[in-house]
């Protein structure tokens, strides 16, 4: 509201009450809504992590302008249109490990509490009646535009505009509830027949689970306005009360430089994605890695960077679980811990600047890595560093420690006269895979580098990436990407 970063202080001491504008259910929602809802996860893990009690609540958007022409054109009921979109939401929302909200309110669900409100409106004037619709009288709300800065002169108080989304350029009464019409669906209530218009909605969902007045509202910087704005309107109207303390938006996600968009046709799903990459967390944590207040572009270069360094993380975190080390401890170590856990918090405390966060992560790596192979970390060290990284994945949601073991392969080396080769295993494979790995390693000491490259295509079919380093070849499994059906 105010544009500048602010000292949170929330309303009840050490609790947190947030309220995050859901999927609007008219088709599947696109990678560009997640990464929304992925940095209103980061938000919630990190009070968490901070130790407030969160109360969180996103609704689910199942009757709007969009989702009653989607059903028409498809000559189906509003639920039976919405109830596939609403399913794979929630498949996704478990696929990229978004921590569940306490409830999915959906609009359909509270139409008797909106109407409460629009009763309230009409009693205390600020909204009017025409033909059997409500309108929200902007002219009497002063402070209408505060959070999206419009320019009062822009305002056309008196006019209205029917539908749930319009330009700033042209500010309207909006409706409350809409009359009772031809080919929609509608509800038959103490101020008539009719539906709510798309605003009503959240006012009225989050007042009844958070109370008038609470901490956080998010959302992408689309909902700013009409949406937010209104929400405002009729919920400070009603109750006379601060409606939201504190409003964090997030910024557009692009596509290759390009603004995702249904006319651009380059929307891209979840289950798109991960069909041509499958590793969710990756994914997780591309879209949790730039900071919510800039613009993201989505490539699968960047997915695949992502990839990256996710293994390295990885990689490290299974080294310090799994790994073993002489007794005792080392006071440098502790220290480079106890700094990256300060940056960490410090980091995401200041309008959740995941970049200091992450970086914070990777200095740790680094300067562990070194004093590993320095011969400077013992075991308690590696319980510390363990324990750091579990605490801070409570926060990312992306780490899967990953064990590894060194294998000499000792054949080889003697038979072929090539370096001593190590195979570091990261995961169990069948006799038949280490045998191939080793055919392929017999191969390329050959110069046979067609056959060796046959062996690496079919281990990689399953899921076995061979990476050659200079200690010999190194493997890892990764997810198989899913057949396309
Ligand atoms: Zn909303």
């Amino acid at each position: 509201m105010t544009g500048r970063k602010e000292t949170f202080t929330s309303v009840a001491p050490g609790a947190v009450k947030i309220y995050t504008c859901g999927p609007t259910v008219y088709d599947f929602a696109h990678v560009g809504n997640f990464r929304a809802y992925l940095f209103e996860d980061l938000l919630k893990r990190f009070l968490l992590f901070m130790g407030y009690h969160v109360t969180h609540i996103m609704n689910i958007t199942d009757i709007d302008d969009k989702t009653i022409r989607g059903a028409n054109a498809r000559g189906v009921s509003l639920a039976e249109y919405t109830r596939d979109y609403i399913d794979s939401f929630f498949a996704d929302l478990k696929t990229l490990n978004i921590a569940p909200a306490d409830r999915y309110p959906r609009a359909t669900e509270h139409i008797p509490e909106m109407v409460a409100i629009v009763k309230g409106l009409i009693q205390k004037g600020f909204a009017y009646e025409k033909d059997g619709s409500y309108y929200f009288s902007i002219a009497k709300f002063p402070s209408y535009g505060r959070l999206s800065k419009i320019n009062r002169e822009e305002l056309q108080p008196g006019r209205r505009v029917d539908l749930d989304e319009y330009e700033k350029e042209s500010v309207h009464d909006f409706a409350l509830w809409k009359a009772k019409k031809e080919g929609e669906p509608f509800w038959e209530t103490e101020i008539g027949p009719g539906r709510p218009g798309w605003h009503i909605e959240c006012s009225a969902m989050s007042s009844k689970y958070l109370g008038e007045t609470f901490d956080i509202h998010c959302g992408g910087v689309d909902n700013i306005f009409p949406h937010h704005e209104n929400e405002i309107a009729q919920s400070e109207a009603f109750t006379g009360k601060k409606f939201v303390n504190y409003w964090l938006h997030c910024h557009h996600l692009i596509r290759d430089g390009e603004k995702m968009s249904k006319s651009r046709g380059n929307t891209i799903t979840i289950p798109e994605i991960l069909k041509a990459k499958n590793n969710p967390a990756a994914l997780r944590f591309l879209l949790l890695s730039t900071h919510y207040r800039k613009t993201l572009n989505f490539t699968f270069e960047a997915l695949d960077q992502a990839e990256t360094a996710l293994n390295r993380i990885n990689e490290f975190a299974g080294e310090v679980k799994y790994g073993e080390f002489p007794e005792g401890e080392i006071q440098a170590v502790g220290q480079i811990i106890k700094e990256a856990e300060k940056k960490f918090r410090d980091g995401l405390s200041d309008d959740l600047n995941i970049s200091v966060a992450v970086t914070a992560l990777f200095n740790l790596i680094k300067k562990v890595n070194v004093a590993i192979a320095r011969g400077d970390f013992r075991s308690q060290d590696a319980q510390k560093a363990d324990r750091f990284m579990s605490s801070i994945n409570q926060v990312l949601g992306v780490t899967s420690p990953r064990k590894s073991v060194t294998v000499r392969v000792d054949p080889l080396s003697a038979k072929f006269s090539v370096p001593p080769q190590r195979v570091i295993v990261t995961d169990e494979i069948t006799a038949q895979q280490k045998g191939k790995i080793e055919r392929r390693q017999k191969a390329r000491a050959e110069k046979d580098f067609a056959l060796a490259d046959k062996i690496r295509r079919e281990l990689l079919e399953d899921g076995i990436v061979l990476e050659d380093t200079k200690d010999g070849v190194r493997w890892k499994i990764v997810p198989v990407s899913k057949k396309q059906e």
